[in-house]
């Protein structure tokens, strides 16, 4: 009988597995999901309402992929059918910067496909180290989330673990992508924030030197 139960549980792990979404698709473009992990708690997380986003069932996964996997993922698709490989999914990237680059350095010498990161820009604080630029030379472009131009209002919308610090920390993480990558954007999504706070984001992402993009819910 133990046998039979030890069978079932080693089946539905395999079966959960199988089908783990490390890769899947939105638009044009293919994201990579390497991670559950987030240093923020958005009110208007994704995460809390649905599984999933774009062509993927679930974005759950049952471990952290390690590099392999992911790589081996790329080898099933045809990549000629995708613009960019974004790393985004259903956790905050950077949380994995070391097998985030490895695998983005792979994925770019194989297939030649610009590659950005999607990141609430807290990365540098929540790695202890400034990350930004280890990415020069392997990511093209980042999408910071700037989702308010008020440090208070930020701190109530996203529940860092850092709490007070963070809003500065994603503001000095966006200078330094500045520096160091071609194409950097901050985004808010769209009826999150008022009209009056979206002219005051696009003045800050103005002073910065950086594009500003008000997204939709489940960009
Ligand atoms: S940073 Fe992104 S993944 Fe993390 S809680 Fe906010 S919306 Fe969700």
């Amino acid at each position: 009988m133990m046998l039979l139960k030890n069978s079932r549980k080693a089946i539905l792990q395999l079966l959960e597995l199988i089908m783990m979404t490390i890769l899947y698709e939105v638009h044009d473009n293919i994201y990579v999901n390497m991670t559950n992990r987030c240093t923020c708690s958005c009110t208007f997380c994704v995460r809390g309402k649905q599984d999933s986003v774009g062509d993927a069932d679930s974005l759950w996964l049952e471990h952290e992929p390690t590099v392999e996997e992911v790589v081996q993922e790329f080898s099933k698709i045809d990549m000629n059918r995708y613009n960019e490989v974004v790393f985004c999914g259903f956790g905050e990237p950077t949380e994995r910067i070391d097998d985030l680059l490895k695998v983005a350095a792979l994925i770019k010498s194989k297939y030649n496909k610009k590659i950005r990161i999607n990141t609430n820009g807290q990365g540098s604080l929540s790695n202890g180290r400034n990350i930004v630029p280890e990415m020069a030379g392997i990511i093209n472009s980042i999408s910071v989330s700037l989702n308010t131009p008020n440090e208070e209002k930020y701190e109530e919308i996203v529940r860092s673990k850092f709490g007070k610090g963070a809003f500065k920390a994603m503001i000095e993480f966006t200078k330094e992508a500045k520096k160091y990558l071609k194409d950097v954007t901050m985004t808010t999504v769209s009826t999150t924030i008022s009209k009056e706070d979206e002219i005051k984001c696009q003045q800050l992402c103005d002073k910065l030197g950086v594009h500003y993009r008000i997204r939709t819910y489940q960009e």
